[in-house]
Order: C-alpha cells, then structure tokens, then sequence
C-alpha cells in the first residue's frame, strides 16, 4: 500500500491517493480536480472509489469533476448530507471564491462498512463531532488511520463551534480512535501525520 498526501485548495486540505495492486482509492478531494487527476496519471493506477471523511466544503469540491472523470462512486455518511448540499455555498461564504456543487449521489457510508482498494481492506469507523456524519477509515494491517477533521498532530481537535456540532460527540469520537495501537498512523485532513502513541500524550 502506497499513501500519496495532496495538499490541495486554499485551506491545504490533504486528499489521499491509496494506492495498491494497481488501484487507488481517493479521500477527500477537496479541490484542484486537475492536479489530483495528473497524480492519479502519474501513478498509473486505476480509480475504484472517492471516500469522504466529512461534508466540508475544504474536503469535497473536487468531488464531482473526478467522480464524472472516473466513473466511480462516492461514499460518505448520510447525516453529513446536508453539509455537501451547502458545499457550494459555503465555498463561496467562506473563500470568497465561485465554487462547483456537489452534483453527485453519494453512496451510504456506516459504521464497519468495508471499502477495498487492491488488496487492502479500509473499515469505517463512524467518528461524529466536528460534523455529524463525520468517519475515519482504518486499515488494520497497515495500521493506517485517516481521521479527516477529528484530530491533528500536536493533538489539537477539530471545531465544534458551528450550530450542527458536538464537542461531547468529539471527545468520545478521539478517545475511541486513541484506543487503536499506539504505533497506528494518524492521516488528518490537514496537515502532517501523527501517531496515535503521540496523540495520547
Ligand atoms: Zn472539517
Ligand atoms: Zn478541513
């Protein structure tokens, strides 16, 4: 297994190319389509799915461009519905910047829904608080955890300040992911990795 981190958008929100036996899985195309795509080219490997962490506007805005580029479908949870239909919306409120919808149907994402890229087996682990729907994906073998806005390296945790979040949701969401090993990688939706064994301190 291959983990490419894009920084992509003016928020530098880090999509994930998971790449294994020749395919790849997409997490959190939160914007520059093209440069994604080129990547994607460059590894030579065949798209299978687009996975959402959250319904951030920072996460999703390339979504439709690859999903209608690839042909392939898009998972995320139904509770952050909401957030992708005001996607475009709060592009605009918040970047100041014309944005694209989110024109596509999303496939429903749930706790321990199984998501297979080559021969590696992504589980959903459902991690609500910054946003309802919010989930990590977790890879057992590689010890590979992508956590989107839940919790970052230094150990700072996602807002909860918008009318739709829970703090108390957050907590329990970041004590049951520092239950994973210590020496699991920590993919957030910004910035660098982490480890859990760091997190916990
Ligand atoms: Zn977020
Ligand atoms: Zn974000």
């Amino acid at each position: 297994m291959k983990v490419l981190t894009l920084p992509v958008g003016q928020l530098q929100t880090n999509c994930y190319l998971i790449e294994d036996s020749g395919e790849v899985g997409i997490i959190d195309p939160g914007d520059d389509g093209d440069f994604i795509m080129r990547q994607i080219a460059d590894l030579g490997a065949k798209p299978v799915w687009i996975a959402l962490t959250h319904g951030h506007f920072d996460h999703v805005l390339a979504v439709t461009e690859l999903s209608l580029a690839y042909n392939i479908p898009v998972f995320s949870h139904p509770k952050d519905n909401f957030l992708l239909k005001d996607a475009k919306r709060s592009a605009e409120y918040f970047l100041g910047v014309e944005a694209d919808p989110v024109a596509v149907e999303t496939e429903s994402l749930f706790e321990g829904t199984e998501l297979a890229v080559g021969k590696v087996k992504f589980e959903v682990k459902v991690a609500p608080g910054h946003t309802p729907g919010g989930v990590c994906l977790y890879n057992e073998e590689s010890k590979s955890l992508f956590c989107g806005d839940l919790m970052f390296k230094g150990g700072g945790v996602g807002r909860t300040d918008f009318r739709y979040c829970s703090a108390e949701d957050l907590k329990k969401s970041v004590k049951e992911m520092l239950k994973l090993p210590e020496e699991t990688v920590v993919y957030p939706g910004h910035e660098e990795t982490t480890t859990v064994g760091e997190l916990r301190k």
